[in-house]
């Protein structure tokens, strides 16, 4: 059996028990009031209520004019009923008040509605110039209005003390709309997931540098960073550890004085340089288990305490592909929970016809990287093909599939089978 560390775990787990395990006992971050900039994508922590009513008073739905609808009742283009026009109301502009019966107010959209007015006939139903021009003297309007035509009230959005968004609710570009209207320039939000990316391999060179004898450039710090900001957190990228148990523990101890979740790749398995689990298990308790999925079966994850917070830390394999599907199925989860959002799994899985047959693998989730596209003969359909070759270090075809696919263990399935995928970015067919 070799030096395994934790003797006791059943070799190889199912995929959805390895998840639950790494959900285990993860809660939402404290809550923090942050400005309307920071907030956008943070999840509230608390519901908001309305101190203000929206619109705050009647204003006009369009540029015209505000009159009683009594003096403009039989109007029309071949019998027009003239009104004096006795100023202007704009948005922002000073407030008047109509006058005596007979006169009209030039108003602007927005602006509010003069005491003693109940209807705005809008401009294109007078004699009046639209857009920029002076103040008419007079005006002939050629419709009728109905009592409060072109008015909103008052109230008629949002009234006062209602709940405008309850807890939990992301903070997506129309709710940042909604707090501001109503004059809220804070938000109270979980504080945003902090995740540290550290990769391993005494073979890795930064892109931009040029490459030594067997030397490769860092992937997965990159990727990893940019799933992370995706998920919804805040990204350091630590860099490159060596592979010394030296390195890695002094990068994950640095990572961990900043993040609630390091994650590195390499250095996981088995092999003579593969230092990471040992580095867990010294600065937390290590939970170590190979997991029947394929790519990504050597998997490592350890929780650490450090000062009042819990640190998750991620130890996924070294081929990038091995790192994009993990991080997929493991640790986005986690950041969102940690972000305070309710749903652990957000991609859309959906079932995809196979356009042509796909191999599993045997006592392992095979997760196919497929391109998904529009299924012809069915409304809302999708089809699926493999995206190219599917071994854990082939990028490219990482980089052209728009989904993964998940084949259960040990089934060879036939074009045209229906299988469960989850996409993962929007489609542009
Ligand atoms: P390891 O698990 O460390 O043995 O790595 C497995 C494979 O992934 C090896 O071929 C590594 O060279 C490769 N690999 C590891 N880390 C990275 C990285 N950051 N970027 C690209 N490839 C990597
Ligand atoms: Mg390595």
């Amino acid at each position: 059996m070799g030096t395994r560390l934790m003797p006791d775990l059943p070799d190889l787990i199912p995929l959805a028990e390895a998840q639950q395990r790494v959900l285990d006992g993860v809660m939402p971050l404290p809550a923090v009031e942050v400005g309307l900039a920071e907030a956008a994508g943070l999840v509230l922590a608390a519901p908001v209520a309305s101190g203000v009513s929206l619109p705050p008073w009647a204003n006009s739905a369009m540029d015209g004019f505000a009159v009683r609808a009594r003096d403009v009742e039989g109007a029309s283009p071949d019998r027009p009923v003239v009104l004096r026009v006795t100023g202007e109301v704009a948005a922002g502009g000073a407030q008047l008040v109509l006058g005596e019966a007979g006169t009209a107010l030039r108003i602007m959209t927005g602006a509010p509605i003069p005491p003693g007015a109940d209807a705005v006939v809008p401009v294109e139903d007078t004699d009046a110039p639209a857009g920029v021009a002076d103040i008419p003297d007079r005006v002939a309007v050629f419709t009728p209005a109905a009592l409060s035509a072109n008015v909103r009230p008052e109230g008629s959005d949002v009234r006062t003390g209602v709940t405008l968004l309850r807890a939990g609710r992301a903070l997506d570009p129309a709710a940042i709309a909604l707090l501001a209207a109503t004059g809220n320039a804070t938000a109270l939000v979980h504080r945003r997931p902090r995740v540290a990316v550290i990769s391993t391999g005494d073979e890795l060179a930064p892109p931009g540098e040029p490459l030594g004898p067997a030397q490769i450039h860092d992937a997965n710090s990159w990727s990893l960073a940019a799933q992370a900001a995706d998920a919804g957190a805040e990204v350091r990228r630590v860099g490159i550890a060596r592979d010394t148990l030296e390195a890695v523990l002094a990068a994950v101890r640095g990572a961990a004085e900043w993040a609630d979740v390091v994650v590195l790749s390499g250095g996981v398995s088995v092999g003579a340089h593969d230092h990471v689990k040992e580095a867990f298990a010294t600065i937390g308790s290590m939970a170590l288990w190979r997991v029947a999925i394929k790519p990504g079966r050597p998997f490592a994850f350890a929780r650490a305490t450090v000062g009042d917070r819990e640190v998750r830390l991620f130890g996924l394999p070294g081929n990038p592909v091995s790192v994009f599907v993990t991080f997929e199925l493991f640790v986005r989860p986690v950041v969102r929970l940690l972000g305070g959002r309710a749903r652990a799994y957000d991609r859309p899985a959906r079932l995809a016809r196979l356009a042509e047959p796909m191999r599993g693998s045997p006592g392992r989730l095979h997760v196919t990287r497929v391109v998904l596209a529009a299924d012809p003969d069915r409304p809302d359909g999708l089809v699926a093909r493999v995206s190219g070759g599917q071994d854990s270090y082939m990028i490219a075809s990482l980089a052209a599939a728009n989904g993964m696919l998940f084949i259960p263990p040990g089934e060879d399935l036939p074009a045209g089978a229906e299988v469960e995928v989850w996409e993962l970015r929007p489609r542009d067919d």
